[in-house]
């Protein structure tokens, strides 16, 4: 019998860096993923369900999707060789993480989503955090003083960001990605909000070789349980980033959904529209309150800075809603990453809210 440890050959990184900070809550009204609050249409569930029964399972899918890279394509206006797919854009993070990051730098802001700094330690690149500044927006000076001293890299833009839901200027954006460009950086545009802020960066996708749009079938469409998501890129970084992507990891579940869901996108917008509503109705809701101060924001979640997240969380949880605590966040401080939900869900969050003081 050995006396070894299990965890003798475990690199150090990736015993250093803590699981995935998710933990599920038995509360009834859940606003903590930024999750659609709505299922996916029931008549387009069926369609989605007889399309799968009509294909083959004991076969692998098309190692290439190239139907489902092909109705990306059509969907977003772009070459279908430079669409590359994953089973959720987390996925793809960590690919982005190996074909740029490992041994080189990965460059983000402070605070930013989660899994870049994950990938990044357990990946073994060095990571940059740069603080945003006072009214969230990307600190522009100070990213550009990093792209022109270090590098190369994986420099990571997210618009609208995570997890403060602002949206910068798109003349701010430019002149970074021009900047990663001049430096050889590859510049990854994370764009998972982007239905909701109406911003869109495609046109520096095109312009740059080096630069990559980041999307995700998780937010706007509701459909974060069938775990796809894409980036546009040009073709021959598409190939390139394709090496990297596990082989057949997109399942046929998943294919015939999501096919079903780009013939039928009608559903979105109406979706996105009902989230504008009502996430300008809780942060007009939350102006008065004695000690809560929410930011705006150009997602379906926002920002509400707190004395103390643990403490508002748990009020919370006691009014059956779950919302997701930051805690110590740069420039903010403990914060609730709150997801809009259904009319009726927010109006519970809102009463639980006035309980708070
Ligand atoms: C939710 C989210 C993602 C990814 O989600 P997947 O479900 O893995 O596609 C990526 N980036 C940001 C900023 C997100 O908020």
């Amino acid at each position: 019998m050995s006396t070894e440890s299990p965890l003798s050959s475990v690199r150090r990184q990736v015993q250093d860096i803590p699981a995935y900070p998710y933990v599920p809550s038995r509360a009834r009204i859940k606003l903590d993923q930024n999750e659609s609050p709505y299922d996916f249409p029931a008549e387009l569930k069926e369609k989605a369900v007889q399309r799968m029964l009509e294909r083959p399972w004991q076969r692998y899918t098309d190692l290439n999707t190239t139907e489902l890279r092909s109705a990306i394509g059509r969907l977003e206006g772009w070459d279908p060789a430079g669409v590359v797919v994953s089973s959720g854009s987390n996925v793809m993070i960590k690919v982005l993480t190996e074909l740029a990051g490992i041994g080189q730098t990965v460059l983000t802001t402070d605070p930013t989503f989660a899994v870049y700094p994950l990938e990044a330690g357990m990946l073994g690149a060095e990571l940059v955090k740069v603080p945003v500044q006072d009214d969230l927006s990307l600190p522009v000076e100070a990213l550009k003083k990093e792209l022109a001293s270090r590098g190369p890299g994986l420099f990571v833009l997210i618009q609208p960001q995570a997890p403060t839901g602002h949206a910068d200027r798109p003349e701010v954006v430019r002149d970074l990605v021009e900047i990663a460009a001049a430096h050889g950086w590859l510049t990854v545009i994370d764009e998972a909000y982007y239905q909701f802020s109406g911003t869109n960066y495609l046109n520096l996708v095109r312009e740059h070789p080096g630069v990559l749009s980041l999307r995700t079938f998780s937010k706007a469409w509701g459909l974060a349980g069938l775990r796809l998501g894409y980036a546009l890129a040009h073709p021959e970084l598409a190939a390139q980033l394709s090496k990297l992507v596990p082989a057949f990891s997109i399942n046929v579940l998943t294919q015939s959904a999501l096919e079903v869901a780009m013939e039928h996108p009608g559903y979105v917008q109406q979706r996105v529209e009902e989230n504008a509503r009502e996430r300008d109705r809780m942060l007009a809701a939350l102006e008065g309150h004695p000690h809560w101060k929410a930011w705006p924001s150009q997602t379906n979640f926002f920002l509400i800075q707190t004395p103390d997240d643990a403490a508002a969380v748990r009020l919370l949880e006691e009014h059956d809603v779950v919302v997701r605590g930051q805690k110590g966040l740069p420039v903010l401080g403990d914060c609730l990453r709150v997801s809009v939900g259904q009319p009726a869900d927010n109006d519970a969050f809102l009463q639980a809210a006035a309980a708070a003081r």
